[in-house]
């Protein structure tokens, strides 16, 4: 199965399985114990903190392990709202953030927080003047992804901190689909918390991290002495060291984003040239490198990944958080797209270990997709 879902998850590479075997057999112990053993459990965190904290450019102190990003997008968002000064109660988010993000806001108006949402435009970029005319001196917390995981669309990050730092509001930036994929640096960043998740970028799953800008104050949403009592309980030493293994390997990004992208290109001109009336939803703007979210005229979503996967290739309508219902995706919708052909958006996502051939096997493999699609479905538009 040639695996084409790396916005859902990437494999974890050998180094980092090899890296959390030997501390799950080695430094099983508690790493806040005052015993000598420990105390080594004690050092191997700390070492695994300067590494998350050089590769990412910022302090170790500004590093939060978390159990991913979905904890850390929580943990930003109503840990700074509940820390905000009297008179700042409003949150924004992007309507476009990830679902799980999205259920957050939703609970936060059912508990009668004012939320608002920041609109996309057609091809899933941020609406700036929205952005604009929505962060006011009332607003708490900007919550708000650096490129989306359906589209890959690049949001403005800069702007938006600027907008934030303008009117005294926490910026959280979502930056999951990000880190691992483009060059990162908090300090240049302007934004108070940055989310991530391991399993993103070749690490393990279940681990992931809250950057929170020193001296920014935030209430632990897992009250706890750990993570200098911004998050508790006992820290999972293995997927730590696996997420500072997997950024440790990352190497030069820019070349593995050219090298993907033009993967990503040859494929997508390859299928605009073999299937009927292909659509690329965010193809003209700043795109995160290896993501192609398409449809092929009216062919709906689950009969296109049936017949990718019978013919061994595994990919995704787009967010597999939210794949197994078949609700047209949020992205789709706030982009203005109908719903009749949002249900026939499928997410191909390349990543690091997807080779040359991979790529050639899909392109071979079009031609025999385009004959086991229903014809009367092929030619509406
Ligand atoms: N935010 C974004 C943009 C994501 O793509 C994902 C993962 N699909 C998450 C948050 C959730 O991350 P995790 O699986 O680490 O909770």
């Amino acid at each position: 199965m040639i695996y084409l879902d790396h916005h859902a998850t990437t494999p974890p590479s050998q180094a980092v399985i090899d890296a959390m075997a030997a501390v799950m057999a080695g430094s099983w112990a508690n790493a806040s114990s005052k015993h000598g053993p420990g105390q080594a459990a004690g050092r191997v965190l700390a070492g695994a903190r300067s590494v998350v904290a050089q590769a990412l450019g910022c302090k170790p102190a500004e590093v939060i392990f978390t159990s991913g990003a979905t904890e850390a997008n929580h943990l930003a968002v109503r840990g700074l709202l509940a820390a905000a000064p009297e008179g700042r109660r409003r949150v924004v988010f992007s309507a476009v953030e990830h679902a799980g993000h999205l259920k957050l806001a939703r609970e936060l108006m059912d508990a009668g927080v004012p939320v608002d949402f920041l609109p996309v435009q057609r091809d899933g970029t941020l609406d700036i003047d929205a952005a604009t005319r929505l962060i006011g001196a009332d607003v708490a917390v900007v919550s708000l992804m650096a490129a989306n995981n359906e589209t890959g669309a690049v949001m403005p990050v800069a702007e938006v901190a600027a907008l934030a730092a303008a009117t005294g509001a926490r910026l959280h930036v979502d930056a999951t689909q990000w880190i691992g994929k483009r060059p990162f640096t908090f300090a240049e960043w302007g934004a108070d918390a940055v989310s991530f998740s391991a399993h993103k970028f070749n690490g393990p799953k279940g681990v992931g991290g809250l950057l929170l800008r020193q001296g920014v104050v935030i209430r632990p949403t897992m009250p706890g002495s750990q993570e200098r009592g911004r998050r508790g309980g006992t820290e999972n030493l293995p997927a730590i060291v696996g997420l500072a293994t997997a950024l440790e390997a990352l190497g030069d990004l820019n070349a593995e984003t050219a090298r993907q992208a033009a993967l990503r290109d040859r494929l997508e001109a390859a299928l605009v040239a073999e299937l009927p009336r292909v659509q690329i939803w965010s193809r003209g703007v700043p795109r995160l490198p290896g993501v192609s979210l398409l449809r092929v005229g009216r062919w709906e979503a689950d009969v296109l990944l049936g017949r990718l996967e019978r013919l061994g290739f595994a990919a995704s309508s787009g967010a597999a958080c939210s794949s197994s219902g078949s609700a047209p995706s949020h992205v789709l919708t706030a982009m203005g797209v109908p719903e009749d052909e949002a249900l026939c958006a499928v997410r191909l996502s390349l990543g690091r270990t997807t080779t040359d051939a991979d790529v050639d096997a899909l392109i071979a493999a079009l031609p025999t997709l385009r004959s086991l699609l229903p014809a009367a479905e092929a030619v509406a538009a």
